[in-house]
């Protein structure tokens, strides 16, 4: 098990990985539980170090999801390919109130 930042919401998370399988169960507070493929864990810290704003974005709407996702009973997967559709759908459904 390793201690790192949470790729979704930056808190303190914890890191379990099978070992035949480049995918994380990430467990951190804010986002209670989720999947993440070794790859696109990578691409989030690139991200996060490169301050890509469109991907910061999408990643706190993906951390809603997690936790909206573990509560409903489920756990988010997220894969390279995911994630985008995964971000937007989310933010969609819960767009920043208007003033
Ligand atoms: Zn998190």
């Amino acid at each position: 098990m390793i201690s790192s930042l949470c790729p979704l919401c930056g808190q303190s998370a914890t890191f379990e990985r099978p070992p035949d399988h480049d995918e994380y169960t990430v467990t951190c507070a804010r986002c209670v539980q989720f999947r993440i493929t070794g790859p696109l864990l990578r691409s989030f810290e690139r991200s996060r170090a490169n301050q890509n704003a469109g991907v910061i974005d999408l990643l706190s709407h993906l951390s809603e999801l997690a936790r909206a996702t573990h509560q409903g009973g489920g756990t988010l997967n997220l894969t390279v390919d995911n994630w985008i559709d995964y971000g937007r759908a989310q933010r969609q459904k819960n767009p920043r109130r208007k003033a």
